[in-house]
């Protein structure tokens, strides 16, 4: 966990002025941008990055990963429309400051992280926070089947197709939001399922996000 957890007027005029920001580059949902308000972003930063924690930018988090930028997430999140109580599964826990923007949405959320650095330390801030998220250590292809099905899945790693495993896990008529494509950049992807054997895909724009990689677990 950071060291240095103090929300000063500093950081909160700046970050006010970062949901100014995400408004005008169409996140409309208020209450996505009251929970961009409410959770500080640079508490799940390393003080490196202190001053540039709310500009709309992606920074090293450890282990080779990075946190999303800002309106990454937004965006993600918007595209989930997620409804109080929501059952999430998301995949690619890192910082864990995407988690708690669920969290903050009143969405019982499930997190899984395949490095056990950034495991401990998102949960030590999902504690912080006092939210309970259910996060996990394991391999994210294979999604949480036992807490499953889920009214909604976000994938915050690129993948390079939608994971079966993933879709079997999610309740008809729940949304998948997953970012798709080989190379370095990917297709935002928002999958309704519609049935057991049909979806309805939809494309966003295309994004960079750091590679949804397969079996290996990495330990401390
Ligand atoms: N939501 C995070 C984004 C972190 S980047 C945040 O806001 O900070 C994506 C994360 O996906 C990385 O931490 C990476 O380790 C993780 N990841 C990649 N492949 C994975 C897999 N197969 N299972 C679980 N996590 C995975």
């Amino acid at each position: 966990m950071n060291q240095h957890l103090k929300d000063t007027f500093r950081h909160k005029g700046k970050r006010k002025l970062l949901v100014e920001e995400l408004g005008k580059m169409g996140i409309e949902d208020p209450a996505i941008l009251s929970a961009f308000n409410a959770i500080p972003r640079h508490y799940f930063l390393d003080l490196a990055f202190d001053e540039q924690a709310y500009t709309n930018m992606a920074f090293q988090i450890g282990s080779g990963q990075t946190i999303s930028h800002p309106y990454t997430v937004a965006f993600q999140t918007q595209l989930l429309n997620i409804v109080k109580g929501d059952k999430v599964l998301e995949i690619g826990t890192g910082s864990g400051f995407q988690t708690c923007i669920l969290c903050q949405l009143s969405a019982k959320v499930y997190s899984v992280e395949r490095h056990m650095e950034l495991h401990i330390k998102a949960k030590s801030m999902l504690t912080f926070f006092n939210f309970n998220a259910k996060l996990s250590f394991g391999d994210g292809y294979k999604g949480m089947p036992s807490y499953g099905p889920f009214d909604k899945i976000l994938v915050t790693c690129g993948a390079p197709e939608i994971p079966r495993l993933l879709l079997s896990q999610l309740k008809v008529g729940g949304i998948m939001v997953i970012p798709v494509g080989e190379g370095v950049e990917q297709k935002m992807l928002r999958i309704i399922k519609e049935d057991e054997q049909n979806m309805k895909v939809e494309e966003f724009g295309t994004f960079k996000f750091v590679p949804m990689l397969e079996q290996t677990v990495k330990k401390i």
